[in-house]
């Protein structure tokens, strides 16, 4: 029970009809939702359940002039309402049946709705159009054989959130049983609308009413921006199915013309957009996050879009400002001229032996594909889809998820050992000898191979990444570009710097030369095939002249999202009174010797850190520097 709504039932509790004036949940409504503490609590005669300003009440819903609430017989009545509005039960499904129009909004409005609904734990809906009221109250009423208040005593009160009153006179028909704990947001959170994503928790952030108004925001925001041709793909999740439905309708309700490719890896919906000539794309996925997650990678034409963008298409929900239209809708195979276009430009003159790890995620189906065609023996873990992802968590940045890739390249003798998130956009490899290549070390083995037919070519990396890297590439003539984590943000910077290759340390790998410039995991993994098969010696031995540093993994502390950012920003402050400090993305840390990195991750609530540097005490001195300041940073934050 979200307390927003508990200080709202409290509220209404303890306000009369008479004295409610603007006295409602408003305070708490406009915080966010999350704190009461400032709500008055007005002593009277318990009246009404909710009342409140409908713009409050917008605000109370993020915005949608939606009320939902899960119930099976209640009252309603407004005050000043121009529009008749429209009351309609939804299931969970987003199909709909029109109850019922309400005429008279000066008067009380019954509804009986039968009890299967609440079984169902269906939602009613009641649409104010663009006319809002200024005053709404919602309630139920007994629903007793004898007609009304007498079976009162008799209820049994829903726990915790329910309250019951006696008539105050005969003509009193206010109802008697009170619902604030079935109002429930119909949308979305704003602190979903991350900086590169759309991304929550799927039972419990993205309601399917939610994720309609959001395709047909998205339908907005893309039709306003003539692009009405639109692909859509998800990910083998099992919240998938249900989001798609739901986001598929909010898009065919704007009037997008839809072509959906089924489960695909999310770079076959980039590749669509460019193989099928589409105006925009939306990939439903959760990428490498837990599998009760999920969320929505938005293509504008060729790009994704991310930060002040993501941001428009929460206003336009918040704003109801949506466009409508006859919608259209085609199901098209992309796999089969992906499979057909990638395997094209390979041929490895030597046979080379793989061992892939697919997670069970959405990589496996497709890559078998590309390996039938291609000049290698190739050994599958895990590629049979299972939203569940029942072997090992689909995030190869992680070395606890690459114990079994280890082991069957070592038990198989393989070249190269290769692995995919969960959506097919990060790759992670292992060579010969079951080392792991972090990002930033496979980026180096990428761009020595540019940079030998591409002379001064530029090439971003990430602040999580090596100094070496950065010294690599310089030293084999290339222009290396340090550059904010988010793959959206990569993927921006390298657009606008004509950039030949672009990867992070999280196994994102975009390459514009011989492709399109996506980050593309099962491309990015022929890469790597090509160049161990073209290699006289093995992938371990391709990296032994970089000088030695020591360094450590991505180290993710846990920190609340409200508290991230000033975390961050405590510790960056702390740290440039006396280091050379990078503030592109987070703090990079000069120490002279070495360096240490904290971020705020863009997509968990965690706190990102890691370091470099030339021996092992450096490293964990530097380490400990860093850690002890956000441990003090934290301490002050809380
Ligand atoms: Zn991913």
């Amino acid at each position: 029970m979200d307390a927003a709504y508990n200080a709202r039932a409290s509220a209404a509790r303890n306000s009369s009809f008479a004295e409610r004036s603007v006295y409602s949940s408003s305070r708490a409504v406009d915080r966010g939702g999350t704190k009461d503490q400032a709500a008055p609590r007005p002593r009277g005669d318990p009246s009404f359940l909710f009342h409140a300003p409908l713009t409050t009440l917008i605000a109370g819903v993020n915005g949608s002039p939606f009320v939902h609430v899960d119930l099976f017989t209640i009252n309603i009545r407004g005050r000043n309402i121009d529009d008749a509005p429209r009351i309609q039960v939804l299931n969970q499904r987003p199909q709909r049946q029109v109850l019922r129009l309400g005429q008279r909004w000066d008067a009380v409005d019954q509804i009986r709705l039968p009890r299967q609904m609440r079984k169902n734990r269906d939602a009613i809906q009641i649409h104010f159009g663009q006319k809002k009221p200024r005053a709404l109250e919602i309630a139920e009423t007994p629903d007793a054989p004898d007609g009304g208040e007498h079976a009162l005593a008799a209820r049994e009160q829903p726990p915790g959130h329910a309250f019951a009153r006696e008539p105050k006179s005969e003509n009193d028909h206010t109802p008697t049983l009170y619902f604030a704990w079935m109002l429930k947001p119909a949308t979305l959170k704003p602190t979903i609308f991350r900086e590169y994503d759309i991304r929550g928790i799927a039972d419990a952030e993205l309601p399917s009413e939610g994720v309609r108004l959001l395709g047909q925001a998205i339908g907005t925001y893309l039709i306003r921006h003539d692009s009405r041709q639109i692909n859509l793909a998800r990910d083998c999740r099992l919240s998938s199915d249900r989001l798609h439905d739901a986001l598929l309708a909010g898009l065919l309700a704007a009037g997008c013309h839809v072509t959906d490719l089924g489960v695909v890896p999310t770079p076959l919906l980039y590749y669509s957009v460019f193989h099928l000539k589409a105006g925009g794309g939306v990939m439903i996925t959760g990428s490498h996050n837990p599998s009760d997650y999920n969320g929505f990678k938005v293509m504008h034409g060729k790009s994704t879009i991310h930060g002040e963008e993501i941001q428009k298409i929460l206003r336009l929900i918040q704003s109801a400002d949506f466009e409508t239209g006859e919608g259209s809708l085609r199901c098209v195979d992309i796999a089969t001229p992906y499979v057909d276009e990638i395997a094209a430009q390979f041929r490895l003159p030597r046979r080379v032996r793989v061992v892939s790890d697919a997670g069970n995620g959405t990589a496996g189906p497709v890559f078998r594909r590309i390996l039938e065609k291609l000049n290698c023996d190739s050994i599958e873990l895990f590629f049979d889809m299972d939203g569940r992802f029942p072997n090992h968590h689909p995030d190869p940045t992680q070395p606890e998820n690459l114990q079994h890739l280890v082991a069957a390249v070592l038990a198989n003798k393989a070249d190269v050992g290769l692995a995919f998130d969960g959506d097919s956009d990060r790759i992670g490899a292992v060579d010969e000898k079951g080392n792991i290549l972090y990002g930033d070390q496979l980026m180096i083995v990428y761009a020595r191979e540019i940079l030998s037919r591409k002379p001064g070519a530029t090439i971003i990396g990430e602040v999580k990444s090596s100094q070496n890297m950065y010294d690599d590439i310089r030293r084999h003539g290339g222009n290396p570009i340090m550059w904010k984590t988010g793959h959206s943000l990569i993927k921006a910077r390298m657009q606008e710097t004509h950039a030949e290759l672009a990867g992070e340390m999280s196994g994102h790998m975009f390459f514009a030369d011989r492709y399109y410039g996506f980050d593309d995991a099962l491309y990015a993994a022929c890469r790597l095939l090509e160049i161990v098969s073209n290699a006289t010696a093995p992938l371990s031995s391709q990296l032994s002249d970089l000088p030695r540093v020591e360094s450590t993994p991505e180290i993710r502390v846990d920190c609340p999202d409200e508290k991230k950012f000033s975390v961050v920003k405590a510790v960056r402050e702390r740290f440039q009174r006396d280091h050379e400090v990078i503030d592109i993305d987070g703090a990079r840390i000069n120490f002279g010797q070495g360096w240490g990195l904290i971020r705020a991750s863009n997509t968990q609530p965690v706190l990102v850190l890691r370091f470099e540097a030339q021996t092992a005490e450096l490293l964990n001195q530097y380490r400990k520097q860093v850690e002890d300041a956000v441990a003090e940073a934290s301490r002050q934050e809380s």
